[in-house]
């Protein structure tokens, strides 16, 4: 058993924001799912996003975003490669994207 299912039914868990890195009660936090289906939790680790950052991720343009960060490896690969594929796939979206914003 890992520590994180000895924690599920503790009330008082603590999750950290994997955008911001504030630690916050689990109640508190935002459940994210990187597939984009909650439904299905068999072998999942779910992260965990803090209001404020969930609230600005909500504000950005992300279409297509988990797909790309799907198929550029992430969290599987190392950081520069990671970086250089999402840079080829994203090229175009993002920045007219940001023009907008
Ligand atoms: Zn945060």
């Amino acid at each position: 058993m890992t520590p994180t299912e000895l924690w599920s039914a503790d009330t008082d868990q603590q999750v950290t924001c994997l955008a911001c890195g504030q630690t916050l009660d689990r109640e508190e936090a935002r459940e994210y799912d990187k597939y984009g289906d909650r439904w299905d939790r068999d072998g999942k680790t779910f992260e965990y996003l803090c209001k404020p950052c969930d609230r600005d991720r909500c504000h950005q343009p992300r279409d297509g975003l988990e797909a790309t960060l799907v198929a550029a490896d992430a969290g599987r690969t190392d950081r520069e490669s990671f970086l250089r594929r999402y840079c080829e796939l994203d090229a175009g979206d993002t920045e007219s994207a940001r023009r907008r914003s």
